[in-house]
């Protein structure tokens, strides 16, 4: 008898021990990289393991944004901005990777996501940036002569990447937060680290499940509402929206945001967001901005024949539509 309350007492002590030591939810935000917040959710035994963790996520977000920004350079650092400027540099594999996929995403999305797209891209952030005027049609039309995907020369041997014709610029706005996170992402789960959630920006991207074997349940926003869109649960996929509420700004009463439909060189008119799920954060950061800039029964003519990509598209009436297999990832 006293035999078995003295092992019944060890089983009550083993099993508090074990609670004691159960992961922690923790979470810890930067306002460092891709010029918008970085948000980070995950489990450990203690605060420090988690902030190992995140100080990993964050020198390798640092490194992507240093590579990958149009708008500054870095001593000692051959990024993007320097190629804008310079026309030719030595590339850093990471951005001969991205550019590479950059290119296969707009033969992916018949060109409704052009990285080549700079010249265009930029009049509008300055005129946004000033805030008060439309980019003139002149300016935009003459820009878009300059916006070839064909004029970006990436040599995947030696790194060499140039841009042909002198006026183009890259902008890879679209894609670059996407490809980020991914590899970011891929960097820790090889070092066996899963049961976290990255949002870089609203770009998310989870590894594994949650420590305690769930799915991760992530939210889209409504833009029209405090209600969320849809809760999607995800284990190891990434959830990506472009949404015309995320930047813009307003002339004469009307808002003007920051996706541009490469045809008209406006922005594209038809939706409030449009979200992917896919298991490759850069395609779906990549598809999201084009299916933002496509019709509707385009884009899910496209986003059926990819087996791994679902899709919702949310219409400006409110109204939602969702490509077949979206339904499975509803929580
Ligand atoms: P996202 O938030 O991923 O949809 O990307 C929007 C950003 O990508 C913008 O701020 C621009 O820098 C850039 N962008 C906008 N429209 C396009 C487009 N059609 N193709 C490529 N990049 C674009
Ligand atoms: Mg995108």
């Amino acid at each position: 008898m006293k035999k078995s309350i003295f092992f019944l007492l060890l089983l009550c002590f083993l099993f508090l021990c074990s609670c004691d030591q159960a992961p922690k939810k923790y979470s810890a935000q930067s306002f460092s990289y891709f010029d918008t917040v970085t948000t980070i959710v995950g489990y450990a035994e203690n605060r420090e393991s988690f902030d190992a963790v995140c100080a990993e996520i964050f020198a390798e977000l640092e490194k992507y944004h240093r590579l990958f920004t149009i708008y500054e350079s870095y001593d000692g650092v051959e990024n993007l901005h320097t190629l804008n400027e310079k026309r030719t540099i030595q590339a850093d594999d990471a951005i001969v990777e991205m550019l590479l996929y950059g290119k296969e995403m707009y033969a992916l999305t018949d060109g409704a996501v052009n990285i080549a797209m700079g010249s265009v891209l930029s009049l509008w952030h300055d005129y946004r940036e000033k805030g008060d005027a439309l980019p003139p049609k002149e300016l935009l039309t003459e820009a878009a002569f300059h916006m070839d995907i064909s004029d970006l020369l990436i040599d995947a041997e030696t790194g060499k990447v140039s841009l042909l014709d002198p006026e183009m610029r890259l902008d890879v706005g679209a894609i670059a937060k996407g490809f980020a996170a991914e590899m970011t992402a891929r960097s820790l789960e090889e070092k066996g680290i899963f049961g976290y959630l990255v949002n870089l920006g609203g770009n998310v991207r989870t590894l594994g499940k949650r420590a305690d074997g769930m799915p991760w349940n992530v939210g889209i926003e409504d833009p029209l509402s405090e209600n969320l869109l849809a809760t999607l649960l995800l284990s190891g996929e990434s959830l990506v929206t472009s949404g015309s509420y995320q930047r813009y700004y307003t002339v004469e009463g009307k808002r003007y945001h920051h996706i541009i439909d490469p045809e008209t060189l406006m922005p594209s008119e038809g939706y409030l967001s449009v979200s992917v799920v896919c298991n490759h954060s850069a395609k779906a950061d990549a598809l999201s901005t084009a299916l933002f800039c496509m019709d509707f029964e385009t884009g899910l003519l496209l986003v059926e024949s990819l087996s791994d990509v679902e899709a919702i598209w949310l219409f400006p009436d409110g109204t939602t539509k969702t490509s077949k297999g979206f339904q499975k990832f509803l929580a």
